[in-house]
């Protein structure tokens, strides 16, 4: 007699709590769900706060704004949509952002389909019946076939890794946490420690309230005005009519952004042409300082000189102080390797009477006390700290959900020294799991990236259904060359020496100093992005192994 040893069935549908789990209920998951209830499948979304919109629900600190035009950060899937909606501003900022993402979830009644306040701990793989089981902080249980995650790239908010923060007596948050009533800050002396893009879109307007800001800077950051407008009825009309152009070129620029690159050399052009271009730019709205310009500037330290230079006195012209304004000007790296912070009014706010600038680079601070901070040559009390201290980038929202894959193997273990992603949506190990997007995808105008992950996760599942598969994964091979082609990008830019969330830095997470180089951002561009994932779409997903 033989022992006929059959393989476990996966686990049919019916079986299932959710053929498919979003896990997030931003920008990404209100697509995603859209997508899949289309489809007509059974589906939801489990969102961690008390209500929709990711990033524009959390972050209401004073300033927050898109640095994207309102009408590329929009969806762009949906005619009606596109012809009801009217962005006021320019720049949207973030209560109309909020209002806008309501809209579109009582537009397309996706509110049915969402559950609040449910935290994941954890998901667990079970490679027999081809399920993910959601273990939720309320205590529920959950399988499904598919999961989603919709985490956003920066969602876990850090605070300062500094002695005696716990002894603190006075209000302090982070701007992500930005209470949601009012605060009221007058009379008060308030610190903000960071001068990145958060900190620089609230310092000008908490220094229009507050009794004093004492701006606590480590390392200055580059900076160029947003020069928002208000968008008028005419206006919006021919935002209207120009949809499709616009979204167009927001796919043919390596940006995702109306903003793209100037084809001609840096070096083919004259100085004088140069400064014109530059003028034009830093007079024009939006990422056209950083975006719209020359390719050498990211590749080559003699061109990135001469147009930090550049920024450099322009700021220069902005402060009354001209030793103040050596402070506020970076001499560690150039304009443009990192994430340029978009101004309204940043280096005038140095010129009020109400606003001090502390330069931990020249006295850093020794400790936190109960009513501020002591740095090594004086001590400040406040009423008020803000930790504009960035943020655990990409991995972080991976971190905190244990997420077991193929024989237990935990995500967090094989992220140890950085994402390995294929394409930034799958990782071989764990089966049916979608990043939308994850790290390692082309982190553009975020809109574009979230429709492009979404529009290529979607079909993949698609796929596997028609076929009769429960289960697909990332090759091996296939997620080892993403990767290599990841870090080739980086190796080709500068951005490979920056001290930034980009490349893995944040000095408050242990493991994240810098030199400890992250690949998190696949640096190829929106346009060669689209097209590889096109071409795996179109052979029939060779990089993914179906079951
Ligand atoms: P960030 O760019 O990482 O900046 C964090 C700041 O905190 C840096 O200035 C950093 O100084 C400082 N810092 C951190 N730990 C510190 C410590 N222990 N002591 C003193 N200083 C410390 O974070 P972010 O400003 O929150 O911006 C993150 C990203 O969010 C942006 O790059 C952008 O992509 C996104 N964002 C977008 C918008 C928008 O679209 N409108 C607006 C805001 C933010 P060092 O540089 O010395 O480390």
């Amino acid at each position: 007699m033989t022992d006929v040893i059959h393989a476990p069935a996966p686990a049919p549908v019916e079986d299932l709590d959710y053929e498919a789990i979003i896990i997030g209920a931003g920008v990404a998951g209100i697509y995603q769900i859209k997508r899949l209830t289309d489809l007509g499948m059974n589906a939801t979304v489990l969102e961690s706060s008390a209500d929709l919109g990711g990033t524009w629900w959390n972050n209401r600190y004073p300033g927050a704004r898109f640095d994207s035009e309102s009408y590329t950060y929009g969806y762009s899937w949906s005619q009606e949509l596109l012809d009801e909606w009217h962005w006021t501003e320019r720049f949207s900022p973030q209560p109309e952002t909020l209002k806008y993402l309501n809209f579109v979830a009582e537009k397309f009644d996706l509110r049915q389909y969402m559950q609040f306040g449910c935290r994941v701990d954890s998901m667990r793989w079970d490679d027999d019946a081809h399920t993910w089981t959601l273990q939720l902080g309320d205590g529920r249980t959950m399988v499904t076939r598919f999961v989603y995650t919709a985490f956003g790239l920066l969602s876990v908010p850090t605070l300062p890794r500094i002695e005696g923060i716990d002894d603190y007596e006075g209000q302090a948050w982070h701007p992500h946490d930005w209470p949601h009533e009012p605060v009221d800050l007058t009379g008060k002396r308030v610190a903000i420690i960071g001068t990145g893009a958060t900190a620089i879109q609230i310092i000008p307007e908490v220094a229009k309230e507050a009794e004093h800001l004492y701006v606590l800077q480590r390392r200055p950051n580059w900076a160029a005005p947003l020069h928002n407008s208000v968008i008028d009825e005419e206006e919006m009309a021919d935002i209207r009519r120009r949809y499709d152009e616009i979204f167009a070129r927001c796919a043919q620029t390596p940006g995702g952004f109306e903003h793209g690159p100037d084809d001609r050399s840096f070096w083919e052009v004259t100085k004088e042409e140069r400064l014109e271009l530059w003028d034009r730019l830093y007079e024009g709205s939006g990422f056209g300082i950083w975006l719209s310009h020359f390719r050498e500037i990211f590749m080559e330290e003699r061109a990135n000189a001469e147009f930090s230079e550049y920024i450099a006195q322009r700021t220069r012209e902005r402060i009354d102080d001209p030793e103040l304004a050596e402070k506020l000007i970076p001499t560690d790296h150039g304009f443009g390797i990192q994430r340029v912070p978009l101004e309204t009014n940043y280096f005038e706010t140095y010129n009020r009477d109400n606003v001090t600038l502390v330069d931990l680079a020249e006295a850093p601070i020794e400790r936190i006390t109960k009513t501020g901070v002591k740095t090594t040559d004086a001590e400040y009390d406040f009423d008020i700290m803000i930790y504009s201290t960035g943020f655990d980038a990409f991995t972080g929202a991976y971190d905190q959900v244990d997420i077991q894959g193929v024989d237990g193997q935990r995500l967090a273990n094989k992220w140890n020294d950085g994402p390995v992603t294929l394409y930034g949506i799958l990782v071989h190990g764990f089966p049916n799991m979608m990043m939308v997007p994850g790290p390692q995808s082309a982190v553009v105008n975020f809109p574009r990236t979230v429709e492009t992950t979404v529009d290529w996760a979607t079909p993949l599942m698609e796929h596997a259904r028609a076929n009769g598969h429960t289960k697909f994964d990332a090759s091996a091979a296939a997620e080892q060359e993403w990767f290599d082609e990841c870090v080739g990008w980086y190796d080709r830019m500068l951005i490979k020496n920056s001290q930034h969330w980009m490349t893995g830095y944040n000095s408050n997470l242990p493991g994240h100093e810098f030199g400890n180089t992250r690949y998190n951002v696949y640096n190829g561009g929106g346009p060669r992005y689209q097209r590889l994932l096109d071409a795996a779409a179109a052979e029939g997903y060779p990089s993914v192994d179906f079951d």
